[in-house]
């Protein structure tokens, strides 16, 4: 068994955005780490593939200017960004009752106002999005479902149908499990704006991949011992000091830690003393976050197309990724992929027959994908919280737990489930880290900072 000889000041247990960005502001501050990252790489839930000369993004993929966090680094590295999906020439259209209904520009005008609509009440309960309140919320809001919200909307059946694949897209789960709170709050963050939100949710990407940027950030965590194949299993609190395990047998022990995990893989790891139960019963419960992804390579060149659809549908959404002549590459998201008739990314045939309702006649050569939600350093993709997770979750999720502190996308302030969160976060958790080190580890305070507001 081996164990660090002199000690750093802090283990950060996993190397997604926020561990990664954690590391580097610690380095900025003069701070020690060991950064331990179950993975062979960086990136978490970001994962850029190289396929078919393509860096293709396999997780998080879209940022924009809107998200403040995300921003800043990629100017701060001189990250390119490009236009995608690109809009060009681009074949909108929705699957309503059965049929591909193409839309016109003004069509999808009145989709935005019907998205408005849907998203209102974000303007009053999140008033000031980026400061982690919310409220006051009489109807209890917080409790519905995304499900129940639609229910509520009366607009012509094909608008309802863009809604409701909009709500599947944001989700990336079912509907009668993820709260309405969810686009509310995403609303609001985007200027309360449905244009802006979709503008913000997938309209920018990074030419290199994320890979070049959380690669950029990794770089200058120089105080930082990153080290990857480093699968953490237990956490242990003494009076002074705590002591993490490998799987491998070694230890590592350092005056406090910053545990970066996603929230549905906290129960993975064993903590001693154990952690919050609200920590512990979120993880159990788990986010409803759980879609497909993947990039599938049709015949042919189907131009520029993006369609949507509702629940009901195997695949929500499928947008043009490239295409010319010898073929195109198209991405594929499925909020609910019990739904898909395929077993596994060599199914061809399921996901030809689940792209049929959105592109009839559609012909699948193959697919590229990752399935997070059975990846079990993930267990999900982005986060959207349950009816009733935001105040029932959220505050105790990122609070500190005696040498232990708390940070990820997951329990982020305000782009939480983003890139841009998990980035906050790593801000946040560095910040409090270095505070708490500098008045001698006497100050574990909490770091909540989250209140719904009175009158609820
Ligand atoms: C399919 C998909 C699409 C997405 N699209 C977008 C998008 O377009 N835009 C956007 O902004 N966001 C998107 N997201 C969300 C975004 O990628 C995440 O919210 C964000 O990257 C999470 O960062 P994090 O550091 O908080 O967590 P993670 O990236 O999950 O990092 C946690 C790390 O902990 C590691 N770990 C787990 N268990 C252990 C252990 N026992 N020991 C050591 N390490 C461990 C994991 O391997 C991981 O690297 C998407 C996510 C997915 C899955």
């Amino acid at each position: 068994m081996a164990t660090t000889g002199s000690g750093p000041e802090i283990v950060i247990v996993g190397g997604g955005f926020a561990g990664v960005t954690a590391a580097r502001e610690l380095t900025m501050r003069g701070r020690s780490s060991v950064l331990l990252e179950a993975r062979d790489r960086l990136g978490g839930r970001t994962y850029t593939a190289d396929h078919d000369g393509h860096a293709m993004e396999l997780g998080g993929t879209w940022v924009h200017p809107l998200q403040p966090n995300v921003w800043a680094e990629i100017n701060r590295y001189g990250v390119e960004t490009e236009t995608f999906p690109v809009l060009e020439g681009l074949r909108q259209a929705v699957v309503s009752d059965g049929h591909v209904v193409d839309l016109s520009d003004d069509d999808v005008a009145r989709a935005l106002d019907a998205l408005d609509q849907f998203c209102a009440p974000g303007t009053s309960l999140f008033a000031e999005p980026y400061s982690g309140e919310w409220g006051p919320d009489p109807q209890g809001l917080g409790d519905r479902s995304l499900r129940e919200h639609l229910e509520t909307l009366q607009v012509a059946p094909e608008l309802r149908d863009w809604v409701e694949g909009m709500c599947s897209l944001l989700a990336f789960g079912p509907l009668d499990q993820s709260a309405a709170t969810e686009w509310f709050r995403t609303y609001a963050l985007s200027g309360w704006s449905a244009a802006q939100a979709l503008a913000a949710l997938s309209a920018t990407k990074l030419v290199k991949g994320t890979r070049e940027l959380v690669d950029s950030i990794a770089a200058q965590a120089t105080l930082t011992d990153i080290r990857l194949n480093s699968p953490v299993r237990r956490v242990v609190q003494n009076g002074h000091q705590v002591r993490v395990e490998l799987t491998n047998g070694d230890t590592v022990d350092a005056r406090t830690a910053l545990i970066t995990l996603p929230m549905n893989v906290l129960n993975s790891v064993e903590f001693e003393p154990p952690l919050s139960e609200t920590k512990r019963a979120a993880s159990t419960e788990r986010h409803a976050g759980a879609g497909m992804k993947c990039y599938v390579r049709v015949k042919g060149d189907i131009g520029n197309v993006s369609v949507l659809a509702p629940e009901a549908q195997a695949v929500n959404w499928a947008v043009t990724y490239d295409h010319d002549a010898n073929g195109s590459w198209l991405i594929a998201f499925a909020a609910n992929p019990k739904q898909l008739p395929m077993s596994s990314f060599d199914d061809v045939d399921g996901m030809q027959a689940a792209l049929q309702p959105l592109l009839p006649g559609v012909e699948v050569d193959s697919i590229i994908g990752w399935d997070w939600s059975n990846d079990p350093l993930a267990l999900g993709t982005w986060c959207i919280y349950r009816p009733g997770q935001l105040a029932q979750v959220l505050p105790d999720l990122r609070s500190t737990e005696g040498r232990l502190f708390f940070a990820g996308a997951d329990s982020a302030t305000a782009w939480r489930s983003f890139i841009d969160g998990a980035i906050e976060s790593g801000y946040r958790g560095a910040r409090d880290i270095d505070d708490y080190l500098s008045a001698g580890g006497q100050q574990a305070r909490s770091t909540a900072g989250l209140a719904q507001a009175v009158g609820d």
